[in-house]
């Protein structure tokens, strides 16, 4: 738990081409939306939305601060280049049902390289970070 398990969690989103996922926490904690707007401005279901922010809620440990995490650390994730489309660009084999666990079990290193690259440009942005 933590802001570094938080910023995983977006780097694996964003590795395994499940960016809309971040999108979607980003609308819900930094643009004020509800998951009902963001359910109709993306054509996420509510339900799915409310789960997301759950899921951040209960990576990150703590009921505040989140919203910090996601503003600061989401350009910087955004910019990694997503390592799956119908297969892992990272190692060549496809009919992954879940390319987020592959990628956690398989390329644990290049996943924690990527957090590594996220969290240390967010030091340079501020020293005092909260990372
Ligand atoms: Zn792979």
């Amino acid at each position: 738990m933590g802001s570094r398990d938080l910023v995983r969690l977006l780097v694996l989103w964003r590795l395994a081409g499940e960016w809309w996922r971040a999108e979607a926490l980003y609308l819900y904690f930094c643009g004020g939306l509800s998951p009902a707007e963001i359910e109709r401005k993306m054509g996420i279901r509510r339900t799915v939305v409310a789960g997301i922010v759950r899921r951040a809620y209960e990576v990150y440990g703590k009921n505040y601060g989140v919203d910090r995490v996601v503003s600061r650390c989401f350009a910087h994730v955004s910019r990694l280049e997503t390592a799956f489309s119908s297969y892992c660009k990272l190692c060549g084999k496809s009919g992954f049902a879940k390319p987020m666990r592959h990628l956690a079990l398989s390329h644990r290193k290049y996943v924690e390289q990527c957090v590594d690259v996220v969290v240390s440009s967010l030091r340079r942005v501020r020293e005092d970070s909260v990372l």
